[in-house]
């Protein structure tokens, strides 16, 4: 089956008289007949659902429509791209540990990693996205359990090469964890280019409408972590808080992740994505092939226009000829990216401030990637508290200006940009 059928219809098949739609199963608990049915489940020996915060039957449905869709081999929900990111590193590195990172990655899981995660003893080396073999190799140490990056980086747009650092995770016997909010399955799935693990920020393009706030971890299944018995402990060792299972041998390469992760992460944790916020995600997800063909088109359009325009210092889009990520673009994004292009105004700070303020399609707002086109000036917003010297370090400048199309008519959008810097 195609993208755009997955899209639609994988993750749930009814059965004779059953609904049509994902039911919202709006409920804590299960009931069962036995204690000793009961006391299956917690040994793990049996599947099924007894409290929502481990597993619900609609997360469960709508995780393994995005599983299919990334071609992974099991998928878990989590209550946001936080968490799914937090729970994908820490379910293989803990205190002692050390990660590999790009440098270009979104600005809150910059500080997860650099500021939490590394309280609790985890250290992180963060690496150019354009880093050379040599400069990868360098950053690994005895104890790196993984390296981790973004197809298409959340505010700064660069596409990474996804094979070149699958490549020297695996030569380190680490599995490489790529978040791929931006770029979506529809038009990137990291795991053909080697990925190992991929997450999502589902409160983006996959919901699509700025409903509901979630996340996602996905599985290719082709880690083998059982080359790596002692780099790997929790996923190759008995755990005693099941009875000693062993997630490789009970759950395969295919499920130990997941399981892992759901049973030890979730349980003690509870980052759970509401079955009503499921509910929602399966929504977009139907229209997320014709969707994300419109944002791509439209990031595009405007893209185009602004690069022509004399009070336009610059315009980062990788669909763009000439843009300094346009070969990996072609490479790992042939049919488009993502509705998300940044820019610079003439002038500076305030001239970015104005122009935005006389948008009248697009919104100021803190969100980007939804059906309504938004936009936002970092350096006097997420970044404000940086100085000019600051922001540069970070790669926002402050005439910057994140722009995000939405499914609006791209004439529409290119209108509202010509009377703004009018
Ligand atoms: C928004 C975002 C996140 C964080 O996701 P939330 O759902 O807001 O917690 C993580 N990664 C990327 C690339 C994002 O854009």
């Amino acid at each position: 089956m195609g993208i755009g059928t997955k899209c639609v219809q994988d993750g749930y098949r009814p059965g004779n008289g059953e609904p049509r739609q994902i039911p919202i199963v709006q409920s804590t608990t299960f009931k069962y007949d036995t204690s000793q049915d009961m006391g299956k489940l917690f040994d793990l020996e049996a599947s099924g659902y007894f409290y929502t915060r481990l597993q619900n039957p609609t997360n469960d449905h709508v995780a393994a429509k995005i599983a299919s869709l990334e071609g992974g081999s099991a998928a878990m929900l989590t209550s946001s791209g936080q968490a799914a990111n937090f729970y994908a590193v820490f379910n293989i590195a803990s205190c002692g540990d050390h990660i590999v990172a790009s440098s270009a990655i979104y600005g809150g899981t910059f500080n997860l990693f650099a500021v939490t995660m590394k309280r609790m003893g985890i250290e992180f080396t963060f690496v150019s996205p354009h880093a050379t073999e040599e400069e990868l190799e360098a950053a690994f140490r005895p104890n790196t359990k993984a390296v981790f990056g973004e197809t298409v980086a959340n505010p700064a747009l660069v596409v990474l090469d996804i094979e070149k650092f699958a490549n020297a995770a695996h030569k380190h016997g680490v599995p490489l964890i790529i978040d791929n909010t931006f770029a979506t399955p529809v038009h990137c799935r990291p795991f053909e280019f080697g990925a190992d693990i991929v997450t999502h920020s589902t409160t983006k393009y996959m919901d699509g409408h700025g409903a509901g706030v979630g996340g996602c971890i996905v599985d290719s299944g082709k880690f083998d972590w059982t080359e790596y018995p002692e780099k790997f402990a929790g996923l190759c060792e008995p755990d005693d808080s099941y009875h000693g299972v062993t997630y490789t041998e009970r759950f395969g390469l295919e499920g130990a992740f997941i399981t892992k992760a759901t049973v030890q992460l979730m349980r003690d944790l509870g980052s759970i994505q509401s079955p009503q916020n499921a509910f929602l995600l399966n929504m977009g997800l139907e229209s997320l092939h014709v969707r994300m063909k419109r944002h791509a088109e439209n990031g595009l359009a405007v893209a185009k226009y602004l690069n022509s325009h004399e009070k336009i210092s610059w315009v980062k889009y990788c669909g763009l000829e000439g843009d300094t990520d346009y070969e990996l673009a072609q490479k790992y994004l042939p049919n488009g990216s993502c509705g998300v292009v940044s820019f610079g105004v003439k002038g500076g700070r305030k001239a970015a401030e104005d122009f935005m303020q006389k948008l009248k399609v697009a919104a100021i707002e803190t969100h980007v990637a939804d059906a309504r086109t938004c936009c936002l000036h970092p350096a006097s917003s997420t970044h404000r508290q940086m100085s000019d010297e600051e922001l540069a370090a970070a790669g926002v400048s402050p005439d910057l200006v994140r722009f995000s199309c939405g499914l609006e008519d791209a004439e529409d959008l290119i209108a509202d940009i010509e009377q703004a810097l009018k």
